[in-house]
């Protein structure tokens, strides 16, 4: 946690004293949320481009007005990664962005990928002083850290977190989605000799073959990555841990550490009849074929399936990201199958608004019991059991509850499986000691993020199960602290 020496020296800066002098409060807090500008749908249905077009320099600045600089940032504790939101929003209110850039950089090695993707609406911005005091709208936090990383990006001249001259110590990282790039950008400012080993041909995990365009654009992945590298961060692709490489073979290449962050990136799926029917596949297989084999393109190799009446099972992030997904690629009816209601919905409310504003159906309340094909083999229908709602279960939402009799056939040519992922078992069930729960995520010290075997730390899905981008950078940022302190001791 920032100390609170460090939180008060910031804030008595004379330069943010003579800002809050040019503006009184009432006024901060009188100015509305600003819009984030977007293609417009009937445009945006038909092109893999951005949805969000980003702040302009005039929006951000009466947007940085609306923060005021609270004596006890809030916000910050709702940040796993710890940004010192304040002041990057003040930097921006000087026009300093570029400096803004470098105060997310301290604690955030992806700060434009968490501008557009982290759920800030039960983060940061839910801790917010007009969420928690005024019952106004948050301060915008994600567009301006979006902002911040994208003028510095455009302007070409991108700070290189500093680095410690290096101690030699080498540290293996296994997989390079949030949680391994978060670990590695930590251990390199800290000197150490990172290699990030990823079995993909391409690096950023779920950031890359998960995530659309529309949401986030690969050069973004890219230009951050691109840093880690200039910090000194090697990357090794097509290198499955576990198989091309042993637990013993990183032993013996003199690695002193090794940090887990291989992901969930196992799909689930429902197991009722005619699941293996031809068009039905999950969101996994549909997004990595679409986003990182080039499946949608005319002249791939493999191309996927374009369905003109596509369901998609779920709720969730994934589920939007793969109907919107079939909508791009020609759905003529492109509908959404979730089980309970709308407000239980996992998915970020701003992508239901845009799946939504896209056409997309929402069938909520109903629950597949099973699909038909034709004589080849090809869903045609599915069966659909009408839900209502009962009590909380245990993750707190209201259960499901069939209605008895009530079901209903409805007709596709397409259905993706979205209803959540289990992790990948081969480095649990290759590396030797690792205590492994019986969803098949590895057993951790919630305060080091050790495993039981003392040089390997793990972090992010494979540990939580599917959770969040943030979720899983704050568990890279934890465990570098970790083994930076538990290297220090026995070495
Ligand atoms: C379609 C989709 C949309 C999502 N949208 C959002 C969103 O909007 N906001 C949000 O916060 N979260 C979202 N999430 C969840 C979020 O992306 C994940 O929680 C996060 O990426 C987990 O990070 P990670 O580093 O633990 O794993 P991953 O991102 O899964 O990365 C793991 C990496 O490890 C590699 N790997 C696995 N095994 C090995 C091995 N043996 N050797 C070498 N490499 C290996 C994998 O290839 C992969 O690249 C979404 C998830 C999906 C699938």
């Amino acid at each position: 946690m920032l100390s609170k020496e460090y939180l008060h020296a910031e804030r008595n800066q004379p330069w943010r004293e003579a800002l809050r002098k040019t503006m009184k409060n009432k006024e901060r807090t009188d100015l509305p949320r600003v819009k984030m500008p977007e293609q417009p749908p009937e445009i945006r249905i038909h092109n893999f481009q951005e949805v969000n077009l980003g702040l302009t320099p005039e929006l951000a600045l009466a947007e940085s007005h609306r923060c005021l600089d609270c004596v006890n940032p809030t916000c910050i504790m709702g940040c796993p990664v710890e940004v010192n939101i304040p002041k990057f929003i003040k930097n921006i209110e000087r026009g300093e962005i570029l400096e803004a850039a470098k105060t997310l950089k301290e604690t955030n090695t992806l700060p434009a990928v968490c501008g557009r993707v982290c759920p800030q609406e039960r983060q940061c911005e839910s801790h917010c002083f007009y969420v928690q005091k005024l019952k106004k709208e948050a301060v915008a936090i994600g567009h301006l850290e979006r902002f911040a990383a994208d003028y510095e990006h455009e302007s070409g001249n991108i700070s290189i977190p500093e680095t410690a001259s290096t101690n030699e110590i080498k540290i293996a990282v296994v997989g390079s989605g949030p949680a391994g790039l978060a670990f590695a950008g930590d251990m390199a400012k800290l000197g150490y000799e990172v290699t990030v080993f990823e079995a993909l041909h391409e690096l950023g995990g779920v950031l890359r073959y998960g995530i659309p365009e529309f949401r986030l654009p690969n050069k973004i992945v890219d230009t951050e990555i691109e840093v880690l590298k200039k910090m000194g961060v090697k990357f090794e692709t097509n290198c499955i841990i576990g198989k091309t490489i042993s637990q013993e073979d990183l032993k013996e290449f003199g690695y002193k550490g090794i940090f887990i962050g291989s992901g969930a990136g196992f799909p689930n799926f429902m197991n009722i009849p005619g699941e293996n029917l031809i068009g039905v596949m999950s969101a996994n297989e549909y997004l990595t074929r679409v986003n990182l084999m080039r499946a949608a393109d005319p002249d791939s190799d493999t191309p996927v399936h374009r369905g003109k009446k596509v369901a998609v099972i779920g709720g969730g992030n994934t589920a939007m990201d793969a109907v919107r997904t079939a909508r791009r690629l020609g759905a003529e009816k492109a509908m959404i199958v979730y089980r309970r209601s709308e407000e239980e919905m996992p998915a970020r409310i701003e992508e239901v608004k845009h799946a939504k504003e896209e056409g997309i159906e929402f069938l909520t309340l109903h629950n597949p019991l099973r699909y038909e094909g034709d004589e080849k083999g090809h869903v045609r229908k599915m069966l659909l059991q009408r839900m209502r709602l009962g009590e909380p279960d245990a993750s707190g939402r209201r259960r499901p509850i069939p209605i008895e009799g009530d079901t209903v056939w409805i007709e596709v040519d397409e259905v993706i499986v979205s209803i959540g992922v289990s992790p990948n078992p081969l480095i649990p069930s290759t590396f030797t000691g690792l205590e492994v729960t019986p969803y098949g995520t590895i057993v951790i010290d919630e305060e080091t993020m050790q495993t039981g075997v003392d040089y390997i730390f793990a972090g992010g899905d494979i540990v939580r199960g599917g959770a969040t981008v943030i979720l899983a950078m704050g568990d890279g940022r934890k465990a570098a602290k970790g083994m930076d302190a538990w290297l220090k001791k026995t070495l």
